[in-house]
């Protein structure tokens, strides 16, 4: 039925607009930002301010340790975010799609590639932002239900960040 393939981003009409099924989708994408949590907005995605940082990095004002079950920590990296190759992959045989994906990155990595040439299938989504990826974020991967979204094994990046008190 066209309600439940709404709700779970199987749709395959071309857009959105016009459709009567648009609060559908709207329920499926407020479920699913609940579902993801806070973003961690703090880790440093410019030039600027990863200098910044890997200054106090040098200077000794923090060191490398492992995240505390308790108490708010704060993510830094230790080198220029370009060279930490961490950022999602889709496979565009499985993208419907759905946009899912760009509505709830708040970096903003995701864009839609171009339309069919057919006009009937929605554009395939791109990782046209790669470096806006938040390090160690892997939120797209469970909203992303048809499974598209991969990224890397977390354990292999866990150096290029340190975590700091939030009052560093
Ligand atoms: S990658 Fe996943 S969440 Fe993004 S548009 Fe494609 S199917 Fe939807
Ligand atoms: S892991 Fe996914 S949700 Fe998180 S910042 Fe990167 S692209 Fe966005």
């Amino acid at each position: 039925m066209l309600v439940f393939d709404c709700f779970f981003g199987r749709c395959e009409k071309p857009s959105c607009d016009g459709c009567l099924l648009k609060p559908v989708r709207s329920l499926r994408v407020m479920l699913k930002s609940r579902s993801m949590g806070d973003f961690e907005e703090d880790v440093p995605q410019t030039d600027e301010a990863w200098k910044k940082e890997v200054e106090k990095v040098l200077a000794g004002k923090s060191a490398h340790t492992k995240p505390q079950a308790s108490g708010k920590r704060k993510k830094r990296l230790l080198v220029p975010r370009e060279e930490i190759p961490w950022y999602p992959t889709i496979n565009p045989d499985l993208c419907n799609g759905c946009a899912d994906c760009k509505v709830l990155c708040k970096p903003g990595v995701f864009e839609p590639g171009p339309p069919d040439p057919e006009g009937i299938h929605r554009p395939k989504f791109l990782v046209a932002h790669p470096y806006k990826c938040i390090v160690l974020c892997d939120r797209c991967v469970p909203i992303c239900t048809s499974g598209a979204i991969k990224l890397p094994p977390k354990e292999d990046f866990e150096k290029y960040v340190e975590y700091v008190d939030d009052n560093a």
